[in-house]
């Protein structure tokens, strides 16, 4: 399989440059000199550049893209409310999404949207603040919770002895950012560790409030919580009067229909989700929560707003997606299993040019590291492995293989047999390119 041309794509990517700071709209995406290409036409599990190369895109729009490209019955649906109503605060779908929402997550007794991750964790976080009023968050090492000031980065807390954190450079950029709010607001301890829990409670138990965590990892590397681990932490939000909050931005809807909590039998107090809640074409999020905890909104003793919260084309995109993902009571399964062969292919793939290879993670999402063994702390991902990953995701796009920029993989709702054919056709290539760059040998 020869390397794909993308002549018009890049020379498009490039020109853009002039108008869109570093030619993309996100700095995740954002790749110095080279640039990322453009599509003008998707279908099921592909995309299309502008010099017509056929894609196999596993990058899912950061994993949101859960019902696939032109996926006839999503479209239908939303073209259907387009023609019915737009531009209105109350529509006739909110009891119908809700009612959805909370039969299926177990911590949902109430529900509110937005648009985005971010913002919906900022909103979790004022919410559990108010209701436990304690200011301080715990968070955790190598998980993500958005482009917000007061969870990006930071120095860990000392394992010594529980200080507030300070304020530190990081990669994610500091320039403009407010200052001393990381120290202000949390801790950032290692996640997986229940000790390191216990010794910041027993010492800081009167100011926490939340504790704040993605309940698998996707971030710091596709890690599943240890066992007992949510448990306990659980055991300890009650012990302290603490809120828990679950970010279940990635994993809200793509690995189930109940998220990782229906998984992993733990319920939190508050959920965010996000990205695949919409099914990729649409913004949409949601706080989801304790009837006592998201009544604080209703006497305006919390403040939540946004013009566009609730639009009525999200919510028709939540609808749509929900009632596709229960029509197709085995699409999980299938959608592990497609995601699992194409994670062996890549393992094998590397293995036969000698470069080490993990595919970890969960059903729905896995994400690749150029280990030998599987990462259990997400503290672990060390930088030398993330800029190894990052890599190999940007060589494989010369082959046609699209993957998350940190090395995450998605699968969709239209994903076949060809896409696992596709994929293997390809990989072999990518690897051999990599094992030619003398620093993986
Ligand atoms: N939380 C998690 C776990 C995420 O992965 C992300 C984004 O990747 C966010 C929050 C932020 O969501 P958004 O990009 O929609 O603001």
């Amino acid at each position: 399989m020869p390397k794909l041309k993308f002549p018009q794509s890049q020379q498009a990517a490039s020109q853009v440059k002039k108008y869109l700071p570093g030619g993309v709209h996100y700095n995740f995406r954002y790749e110095g000199k080279d640039t990322i290409i453009p599509f003008n036409r998707g279908k099921g599990s592909r995309v299309w550049d502008l010099d017509n190369n056929e894609h196999l895109d596993l990058f899912c729009k950061f994993g949101a893209l859960i019902v696939g490209h032109q996926n006839e019955e999503y479209n239908a649906k939303l073209i259907y409310y387009i023609n019915k109503v737009l531009s209105v605060d109350q529509c006739d779908l909110e009891e119908r999404v809700c009612e959805k929402i909370i039969h299926h997550v177990p911590s949902a007794e109430m529900v509110r949207f937005g648009l985005s991750g971010t913002e919906a964790v900022q909103n979790a976080i004022r919410l559990a603040r108010a209701y436990t009023g304690k200011p301080k968050f715990v968070r955790f090492q190598g998980h993500y919770h958005g482009n917000a000031d007061n969870i990006m980065g930071g120095k860990p807390t000392s394992s010594e002895y529980p200080v507030p954190i300070e304020y530190e450079g990081d990669y994610m950029g500091t320039d403009g950012r407010a200052p001393n709010i990381l120290e202000e607001q949390s801790f950032l301890i290692p996640w997986n560790n229940i000790d390191a829990l216990e010794k910041l409670l027993l010492y800081r138990s009167d100011e926490i409030g939340i504790i704040l965590m993605e309940p698998i990892c996707i971030n710091g590397g596709g890690i599943v919580p240890a066992p007992g681990y949510l448990e306990k932490v659980r055991e300890l939000c009650d012990q302290y009067h603490i809120a828990l909050i679950f970010d279940e931005v990635i994993t809200g809807f793509r690995v189930a229909l109940g998220g990782a909590q229906s998984l992993l039998g733990v319920t939190p107090d508050i959920t965010v989700f996000a990205k695949a809640m919409g099914g990729g074409a649409l913004p949409m999020s949601a706080i989801v929560g304790k009837k006592e905890i998201m009544q604080l909104y209703t006497d305006n003793k919390v403040i939540h707003a946004g013009t566009f919260n609730g639009y009525p084309l999200g919510l028709a995109a939540v609808l749509a997606t929900i009632e596709l993902l229960e029509n197709d009571p085995s699409c999980y399964e299938r959608m592990a299993n497609y995601l699992t062969q194409i994670g062996q292919s890549l393992v094998d793939a590397a293995k036969n040019v000698g470069i080490p290879m993990v595919a970890q993670g969960v059903p729905g999402v896995l994400v690749f590291h150029s280990e030998s063994a599987p990462l259990t702390k997400a503290e672990g991902y060390n930088e030398t492995t993330k800029l190894r990953d990052i890599l190999i995701t940007r060589l494989a796009r010369n082959y046609g293989i699209q993957f998350s920029p940190v090395s995450r993989f998605f699968s969709n709702l239209l994903m076949d047999d060809s896409d696992v054919t596709f994929f293997r056709e390809r990989i072999g290539e990518v690897m051999t390119d990599i094992a030619r760059i003398n620093e993986f040998l």
